[in-house]
């Protein structure tokens, strides 16, 4: 047989971990090094030498895109359909399992995806329904802590409280929206890894035939775990499944959201006979490039430790750019991609990768006046922009009226008269007797105690749902949507909003019906035993936080450095190279590791880059309203001088002097550590100010008109403000 086509372009350490027998594999090794690769190959390995049945194997990665990606070089190199192989994310899978065991785990079957916007107004109105005050009691917090809490497999009654009041309360109401949530059938993101889980825990008989059959399981990602993820594989895997994970823990950025890197070293701890292979060589990167990431990532403390090298070429100096604010640094940006682009170069080829979303909007603005086509990633989504998700909610009613979720969303949408007042009577209705809210509608109205005008609004909402799934019941999905769209009358919600704004939504509304018209059942989804209605309703729903569509069309990439994770382009700038933006503020002031996950995020971005790598920062940002003085990135002080290269700003040269030099970025860094004449106050002295009341002094920079004072105050947290204006007086 001849096996070169999986062999070929591997180096030895691939090779032996694309050919390693059966067992438990770890690879564990640094960006760029081949994992993903290793990874397919050793798809294609099992099934065309092992003669693994494609039923056999599962295979999970961290991004929808990653995994259609996966599919795809899979059947390029078997030529064979590769539908039945299990690839998809984790949320993907469970999901998947959840429709075709939802009697096992007590799911209604036409259960109903809620995403994250949905769960959290779902619990807003929970906490508002308990009496409790949402500026002590925010939403995100209680929404956070469910999620939290079921990342490790925890329902309510497993929480312990032991009197602690706001864990009580929390423990609360995450056991009130549990309820909800079962009686409209809607299972939210942590929920369907849980239930996943449970569906082990609780049907052994289920879990023993999927042991039996899926022998292979492969992890690309595995850093970025968390505990149930992590429970669900081990029990799956059994005594006899073969687990082949890879992985980078300096890669490990999503500790933030309960991925545990210790991951890693528990599966070398479970799994004692594992083999584990390091691959050292990296093919993405300049050499350049890839020292620079090396050597910022050796700053971190308990690292497994690797050693990254290239055969490839040194490649140019890192470029630093010093903005003078962040509209000069988005200016700056574009036209080297403009540079880039005149040069002959592809837009795609170019990625602006940042810390937080709200900095994609000055590089669109840019990039518009420069005519330059570009794409933003994890901005709002196509499927999460209000009105598709009105026009989704009332398909959503087609499938499942208990939909509490879907209800709330449009029973007043458009208005039909039906006020806050009615609908919380309702509610309350269907707290008390546990019904969902459509099922306390038709009591309500059966049992004629709703006021008469109510009642009529409220039983024309119903005759409306119920025509719907009359008369639509039979159309295509495309025609089902024009015709929820056209029914409702849902246009007729924005009429009062300019008529841009209505335009894009009607726009927007058009689009969603042409792809659900495109839409095809996937295979996979069909063998799970979903309609085709399900099968779109849950896309919208798993895919709406990440990219879809034909999204690598010749744009330039703009994207958050954490979804970054796993791409590659040949130009790559990271933007808000400051200290407080990035790393964010909150980690600087975390004991914990968070300052090491930011430079992991740090380490991620730079390893995006191919040939060339250009990092900003400005020297004076506008956030949340007000400007901002901050000191450039302690990341870049880590990078070693000689790999970069300072790029002057245009306008500087002009000037008789140029201040702006590194050397002299990291002199201001210092300077605010040695003491000076001029300043009115020492350092750690206590101060006020007018509005952000009292602080502490912690730092000083610039001089004279120009100089400015970090003060950490009690209440606002740290602010840097010019002196000269800031009005403080001592305390
Ligand atoms: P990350 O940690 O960022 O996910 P990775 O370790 O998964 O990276 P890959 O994306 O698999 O790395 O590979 C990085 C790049 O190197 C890809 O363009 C891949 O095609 C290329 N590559 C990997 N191995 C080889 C090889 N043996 N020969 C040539 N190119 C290779
Ligand atoms: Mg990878």
């Amino acid at each position: 047989m001849d096996v070169s086509h999986l062999l070929d372009e591997l180096n030895d350490a691939q090779r032996e971990a694309v050919t390693a027998p059966s067992g438990h594999v770890l690879v564990l090794a640094g960006a760029g090094s081949g994992k993903t690769r290793v990874l397919v190959h050793r798809i294609a390995w099992l099934i065309q030498v092992e003669h693994v049945s494609p039923l056999g194997i599962l295979a999970v990665t961290f991004t929808n895109k990653a995994a259609g990606e996966m599919r795809h070089r899979t059947g390029e190199m078997l030529q064979i359909s590769t539908r039945p192989l299990w690839i998809g994310t984790f949320h993907g899978i469970a999901h998947r399992l959840l429709r075709m065991h939802h009697r096992e785990v007590g799911l209604p079957e036409g259960f109903q995806i809620l995403d994250s916007e949905d769960q959290l107004r779902l619990i807003r109105r929970i906490i508002r329904d308990e009496g409790l005050d949402e500026t002590h009691w925010p939403s995100r917090q209680a929404q956070w802590f469910i999620n939290a809490r079921k990342d490790e497999g925890q329902r309510p009654k497993h929480i312990e409280h032991n009197d602690h009041p706001v864990t009580a309360t929390w423990t609360h109401v995450y056991q009130r929206y549990q309820e909800y949530c079962h009686r409209g059938g809607l299972v939210d993101f942590a929920e369907l890894l849980l239930r996943a889980h449970e569906l082990w825990l609780e049907q052994p008989e289920v879990l023993d035939h999927y042991r039996k059959r899926l022998q292979h399981l492969l992890i690309d990602e595995f850093q970025d775990t968390n505990t149930i993820q992590y429970a669900w594989l081990r029990m799956l895997a059994g005594k006899s499944g073969n687990v082949f994970v890879v992985g980078d823990d300096d890669q490990s950025i999503y500790g933030w959201r309960g991925a545990k890197v210790e991951n890693v070293q528990l599966f070398v701890r479970d799994y004692p006979d594992v083999a584990t292979i390091r691959l050292e060589q990296n093919y993405r990167s300049t050499g350049t490039i890839l020292n620079a990431a090396n050597a910022l990532i050796a700053h971190n403390q308990g690292r497994m430790g690797k050693k990254l090298w290239t055969a490839g070429e040194t490649g140019k100096n890192i470029h630093l750019y010093a903005a003078y604010n962040e509209q000069e640094e988005a200016r700056y940006v574009i036209e080297c991609i403009k540079r880039w682009i005149d040069g002959g170069r592809k837009p795609s080829d170019a990625a602006i990768l940042y810390r937080t979303t709200a900095q994609s909007r000055l590089f669109e603005e840019y990039l518009l006046r420069e005519s330059i086509p570009y794409r933003v990633y994890g901005g709002q989504r196509f499927f999460e922009r209000s009105e598709v998700k009105d026009a989704l909610a009332y398909l959503r009613l087609l499938n499942n009226p208990n939909d509490d979720a879907a209800i709330e969303r449009v029973i007043n949408k458009p208005t039909r008269g039906i006020g806050e007042k009615t609908i919380s009577d309702l509610r309350l209705q269907a707290r008390e007797s546990g019904l969902s809210l459509w099922q306390a509608i038709g009591e309500s109205l059966k049992q004629g105690v709703l006021a008469s005008r109510a009642a009529s609004a409220v039983g024309a909402f119903v005759k409306l749902v119920s025509d719907m799934q009359e008369r639509l019941a039979d159309f295509t999905l495309g025609n089902q949507i024009q015709g929820v769209i056209d029914d409702s009358n849902l246009v007729q919600a924005y009429e009062k909003e300019p008529s841009e704004r209505r335009e894009t939504r009607e726009e927007n509304l058009r689009e969603l019906v042409n792809a659900a018209d495109r839409f095809i059942l996937p295979g996979e989804d069909a063998d799970a035993g979903l309609t085709e209605l399900q099968s779109f309703l849950s896309h919208a729903a798993l895919e709406a936080g990440e990219t879809q569509g034909e999204a690598w069309d010749d744009c330039v990439q703009l994207m958050t450095m954490h979804s970054a994770k796993g791409l590659e382009f040949p130009l790559v700038f990271i933007a808000g190279m400051e200290d407080g933006l990035f790393p964010h503020q909150r980690s600087i002031e975390d004991a914990g590791g968070r300052l090491e996950e930011e430079r992991r995020l740090c380490y991620v971005g730079m390893t995006r880059a191919r040939e060339e790598l250009c990092l900003s920062y400005a020297e004076v940002r506008r956030m949340h309203g007000s400007e901002s003085f901050s000191r450039p990135s302690r990341f870049i002080e880590e990078i070693p001088e000689e790999l970069i290269e300072e790029v002057r700003p245009r306008a500087a040269i002009q000037r008789p002097y140029v201040p702006a030099s590194r050397s002299q970025a990291r002199d201001r860094v210092a300077r605010t550590h040695v003491p000076n004449q001029a300043w009115p106050f020492k350092l750690g002295q206590p101060v006020v100010h007018k509005k952000f009341g009292e602080g502490t002094v912690m730092a000083f920079e610039g001089q004279g008109d120009h100089t400015r004072v970090q003060v950490n105050f009690d209440q606002a947290g740290a602010k840097w403000l010019v002196l000269a204006y800031a009005g403080l007086q001592a305390a």
